[in-house]
């Protein structure tokens, strides 16, 4: 089977059960900087970190600029290009630019939120006062506070939905 590379939003969003494949450890940068609360996730997932060798970066890099989606490419999303180039792997990724550039190389993709939607839950607030009911995509499985109602004062709870 060829070896996945996740892009980002992967590491972001996928329970830890589906979390194995090749990352380039400027990732964990990344997902510091946007969502530390998926830090002890990614720590204890199986992910196979490995920065691409300097020429496989170049290829990434003159793809991209073959297919003028380069400007809009961060280091990061060239790297992984870069390494799913080098292991001729399976890039994933929701990126339309990463997806187009798979194209030109002749390399496959997947989006980032297709199978296992069953094991996605989706996360809610709920008053313990007037029970009313908050649905936000800022609403994240981490645990701690989730503030308090502006109709009644009483605090959150946390639901599956
Ligand atoms: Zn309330």
């Amino acid at each position: 089977m060829p070896m996945r590379v996740l892009d980002t939003a992967a590491l972001l969003n996928w329970p830890l059960s589906k979390l194995q494949g090749s990352v380039v450890p400027k990732q964990r940068d990344e997902l510091l900087r946007i969502a530390k609360e998926r830090e002890y996730l990614i720590e204890a997932a199986q992910l196979d970190w490995q920065t691409p060798s300097t020429k496989f970066l170049e290829d990434a890099k003159n793809l991209a600029t073959t297919t003028g989606d380069i400007a809009g490419l961060s280091e990061v999303d060239l790297e992984i290009l870069a390494l799913t180039l080098q292991l001729g792997g399976i890039l994933i990724t929701d990126d339309y630019r990463l997806q187009n550039c798979c194209v030109a190389a002749g390399i496959d993709y997947e989006p980032v939120i297709t199978e296992g939607v069953a094991e996605q839950w989706k996360w809610e607030l709920v008053c313990t006062g007037c029970r009313g009911v908050v649905t936000s995509s800022k609403v994240s499985a981490s645990k701690g506070e989730h503030g308090h109602c502006p109709d009644c004062g009483s605090p959150y709870k946390m639901r599956k939905c």
